[in-house]
């Protein structure tokens, strides 16, 4: 099938499956400039399936690159709050929103991390009242990834600058099942696996999960009424979404303060335009107590040091060994395909919908039920053909979750 013609069928895939948009809904789009033939793709489908208004929010790695490297201390420091108060507002009046995640994974390898860190702090902080509308799926939203360059060069080193883009445009199509014949038949029947996993862990309620392979060894209690959630979900109005594509994972909370042992990362992280590779976590009651790093350890730190939640996890995501993606074993160095391939963690904020009720408390009743708040979210993966699970049932029988990184029901 010719590109063209797949390129059509991504934009159709993401915008009936990914948004679900509706007819006389607003459409908002986060997007790189380097994806505006994508995005021009997307803005005619939507409109052909009657959406009320397009609106795209561009940015450019070459601008960031230059602020970063340029500014002065105090421009990190401040976020346009008509940015913050106008994303908040299309969200209140039931807009949906698409992010377009293609980033160079290696932009920001010179700059002093203390400022990225800074610069991502502030806009958390001033995006947090948007954040709840996705956090919570009060509104549609999902991510899709395009090929840059930069990004394809560093995940086919060995290509030249074209043939690396096009064997990434090749791998995206793939993975997302765009090149079948029919991607939304295709996507029911993936949705329809996942939801037999979610069925079968929600009626399990295990309390603890023991993780244990190379390097790791791991308990993860989890909060009673917890609720596993993988494919989609449903928006406040009752419409179904897809948040991620591809998406692997079923995942749900753990309880904050009930994290033991230590955990080894399997693949490298990207983390705000820096690469973190071959690190470890030591948690105690919880917290994380002792971390290292081969490679970013100035990265990981600022990461862990954001706020109190990011001492902590915020979700416990199962990803099979032999999902399509980690199938294609390749390292992506992007968190949308390298999660999707490998069992994993974030430190940072829970969702709060994996706990009954959750989306109506409030920060202090989430922590209060031990469910983690952060202004950060950040996936990290530790999945491996090595990973044995054990789920302990409320009645103290151990049974097997994950054996040799795969599904063992
Ligand atoms: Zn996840
Ligand atoms: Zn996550």
């Amino acid at each position: 099938m010719d590109f063209k013609t797949n390129l059509k069928k991504y934009a159709e895939l993401t915008l009936k499956v990914g948004l679900n948009l509706q007819k006389g809904q607003t459409l908002v789009v986060n997007a790189p400039l380097t994806s505006a033939d994508f995005v021009r793709k997307i803005t005619k489908k939507a409109y052909d399936l009657g959406a009320k208004n397009v609106h795209v929010e561009w940015h450019d790695e070459e601008l960031k690159l230059l602020k970063y490297k340029n500014a002065p201390e105090e421009a990190f420091k401040e976020f346009p709050e008509w940015k913050a108060k106008g994303f908040e507002q299309m969200a209140k009046d039931g807009a949906c929103f698409l992010s377009i995640s293609a980033s160079n994974p290696d932009l920001l390898k010179d700059v002093d991390p203390k400022r990225i860190s800074t610069a991502q702090k502030t806009a958390a902080k001033a995006m947090e009242a948007f954040r709840k509308y996705t956090q919570n799926s009060e509104v549609s939203w999902a991510v899709v990834s395009v090929p840059t360059k930069e990004w394809a060069q560093k995940v086919y080193p060995n290509l030249n600058e074209k043939e690396s883009v096009e064997k990434l445009w090749e791998s995206i199509f793939s993975i997302v099942r765009v090149d079948k014949n029919n991607p939304i038949d295709e996507w029911k029947k993936h949705l329809s696996t996942l939801k037999e996993k979610v069925t079968y862990l929600n009626t399990k309620q295990y309390k603890k999960l023991h993780y244990k392979a190379p390097g790791t060894d791991l308990t993860v209690k989890l909060p009673k009424n917890h609720i596993w959630i993988g494919g989609d979900e449903a928006n406040s109005k009752g419409i179904n979404f897809v948040a991620n594509m591809p998406t692997e994972e079923v995942f749900t909370v753990p309880i904050r303060h009930s994290v033991n042992g230590t955990v080894t990362s399997t693949k490298p992280l990207n983390y705000g335009g820096n690469l973190i590779e071959d690190f470890k976590l030591t948690f105690k009651d919880g917290k994380i107590t002792d971390f290292s790093a081969e490679k970013g350890y100035e990265t990981l730190k600022n990461l862990i040091e954001t706020d109190e939640g990011s001492h902590y996890l915020g979700e416990v995501a199962l990803v099979p060994h032999n999902s399509p993606i980690s199938k294609t074993d390749t390292i992506f160095y992007n968190t949308l395909f390298d999660e999707n391939a490998s069992c994993h963690f974030a430190v940072g904020s829970a969702y709060p919908t994996c706990v009954e009720n959750g989306a109506k408390m409030d920060k202090e009743e989430l922590k209060e039920k031990g469910i983690n708040v952060s202004l950060t979210h950040v996936d990290f993966m530790i999945g491996s053909n090595k990973l044995d699970i054990d789920g302990e049932t409320s009645d103290g029988k151990i049974e097997a979750v994950f054996r040799k990184g795969n599904w063992a029901f």
